[in-house]
């Protein structure tokens, strides 16, 4: 017997319709390139929402359609959020920092019509714009004073495309199971593969990231999502806390600059943010630096990245700032586990507290999560088997964008391409992607550990380690390291630094000394070419 309950479908309009109805007053604050400090509510935000809906209409934009955008955080970007995803369109998030072949594939594989662009991008499609032919014309996102001079076919400058628009509009029903949003990931072999969110995997998700163990974001909370719109979803920041109707920040282009991030916290009051390590690396400096404080912050949610146990410590320490790390990818909407300490694991003695903090956390409910052997087998939460992370649920892909077969085994779970343990606690910590473990001597090297370890000594700006092969032990770690500027460290003391913190087996067996490290466009290491660039290393032993 089915319930009797309404069948309402779970669209990205209804959190428009409720946040505008319920949450009218409450403020975006954005910085932008034309503009030191923008303020408005959720009810103007929504009505250009509509202006946008129009103007995409009368430029002939149908449901169905791809619309780009290529942004920072801040309003205009949000009114392309929701102009688009709510009028039946697809709302597909490009990352600037991209390769400018991946850009143009990208573009291309999803058949872009309208591209939407801040500023500072417009010359690097103008540069190819012959080479996206789908496109039918780009939108600046300014107003007629800042307009760039450009050559991009059919421009228009995005205030005046929607200033003389209606703000109503009749928005479609829409099926909840229809496409919203598309977000390409950028895996370091072959092309960027597209993951393409429905409005209900985006419902879905927006619920989970706002509950108590996980964003923790009320009414009360002032939000400032750092990590960017284009990746994926901005973690769903943008959704979350209109549904919620927490006050939003958006740093725009100044998102890494740490004198931008403390002013708008204290100006704004800003409770609660969320970004990836190396933005709280640059606030934490500019902190240390200048002496000043953040005293509104509560809390901080860090992921797409290892974070460094000494960042976290130094934020609670110094600054009374909690930092919680969340692991998940693209392919999950993003999220799929949260570190929420238990009041038993609060309660801790320091260096198990160290050790608890660090890890990636407990699944959120809607993740199904395991870890499995090399032959499918699940593996124990006991804090020592280590396995493939694999996962499922309602916000999880099982098909890559225009692909012909499903991304997911026979069960229908998803391979993450992490390696984990989960412990008593169910708490997991992640330890590599399959494709970086170091295998030596037979035994599983963590190469995440061994990093973070690198990271905590006091001249170490940033450490790699890559496993490469070795004439007695198939493969050796090697430690590839960049040192704070003007600091140089001794490669014994460097390598000794790891006694007592790690087996001695794991210990990296040589160090290199570098001026930087190659990283993806999504900021983070690129293992791959470290391997490339070191692959004829000789051992000293
Ligand atoms: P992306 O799809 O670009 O968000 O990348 C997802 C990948 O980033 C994951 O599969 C992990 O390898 C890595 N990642 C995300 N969050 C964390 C975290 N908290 N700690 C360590 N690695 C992480």
């Amino acid at each position: 017997m089915n319930g009797l309950m309404m069948d309402m479908p779970l669209t990205i309009t209804t959190i428009m319709n409720f946040a505008e109805k319920v949450h009218a007053n409450q403020e975006i604050v954005s910085v932008t390139a034309d503009n030191p400090l923008h303020r408005y509510t959720f009810g103007d935000s929504f009505k250009r929402a509509r202006q946008l809906a129009n103007a995409l209409k009368d430029l002939g934009a149908k449901q169905g359609d791809c619309i780009a955008t290529l942004a920072w955080n801040d309003y205009r970007h949000l009114e392309l959020y929701y102009g688009i995803s709510c009028s039946g369109m697809i709302c597909h998030t490009i990352n600037p920092r991209l390769f400018e072949e991946q850009l143009e594939y990208i573009i291309n594989h999803a058949e872009d019509q309208w591209v939407f662009v801040d500023v500072m991008f417009v010359p690097l499609l103008a540069k190819m714009q012959d080479k996206i032919p789908h496109v039918k014309g780009f939108v600046v996102l300014t107003d007629e004073a800042h307009m760039p001079e450009s050559d991009l076919r059919d421009l228009h400058c995005y205030e005046t495309l929607i200033s003389d628009k209606p703000d109503t509009f009749d928005f479609p029903e829409l099926d909840e199971n229809l496409a919203c949003a598309l977000c390409y990931t950028s895996g370091t072999t072959g092309n960027p593969k597209g993951v393409l969110y429905s409005h209900r995997s985006t419902i879905l998700h927006c619920y989970a990231a706002a509950l108590p163990d996980v964003f923790n974001i009320s009414v009360n909370d002032t939000v400032m999502p750092i990590v960017p719109m284009f990746h994926v979803n901005g973690w769903g920041n943008a959704y979350s806390c209109l549904m919620i109707g927490s006050k939003v920040v958006l740093p725009g282009p100044k998102m890494g600059d740490g004198e931008t991030l403390c002013n708008l916290i204290n100006g704004e009051k800003v409770t609660k943010s969320a970004g990836v390590p190396t933005v709280w690396m640059a606030l934490l400096q500019y902190l240390d630096k200048t002496g000043q404080k953040v005293e509104s912050l509560e809390s901080l949610t860090v992921g797409g990245a290892a974070c460094p146990v000494s960042v976290m410590k130094a934020f609670d320490e110094r600054y009374n700032v909690w930092m919680h790390n969340a692991w998940g990818m693209t392919e999950m909407s993003p999220l799929g586990t949260y570190n929420s300490l238990s009041k038993e694991q609060k309660a801790l003695p320091e260096e198990e507290l160290d050790i608890v903090r660090q890890k990636a956390g407990r699944p959120i409910y809607g993740v199904e999560l395991k870890i499995v052997d090399a032959d499918n087998n699940e593996l124990p939460w006991d804090g020592e088997s280590s396995g493939a992370v694999k996962v499922r649920g309602p916000w999880i892909t099982n098909r890559y964008f225009k692909a012909e077969e499903e991304n997911i085994d026979a069960d229908g779970w998803f391979e993450t391409g992490d390696v984990a343990t989960v412990d008593s606690n169910s708490f997991m910590n992640i330890t590599d992607r399959t494709k970086d473990v170091i295998k030596s001597g037979g035994e599983w090297i963590s190469s995440i550990e061994l990093e973070n370890c690198a990271a905590d000594h006091p001249q170490v700006a940033e450490a790699a380690v890559v496993g490469i092969s070795h004439p007695r032990w198939t493969e050796r770690p090697l430690l590839v390291v960049v040192t704070h500027e003007g600091e140089t460290i001794d490669p014994a003391e460097m390598l000794a630094w790891f006694d007592g913190k790690v087996a001695t087996w794991w210990v990296p067996s040589d160090v290199v000394f570098v001026e930087s490290l190659p990283h993806t466009a999504t900021g983070k290491l690129s293992k791959k070419d470290i391997r490339v660039q070191f692959k004829d290393h000789t051992w000293s032993k």
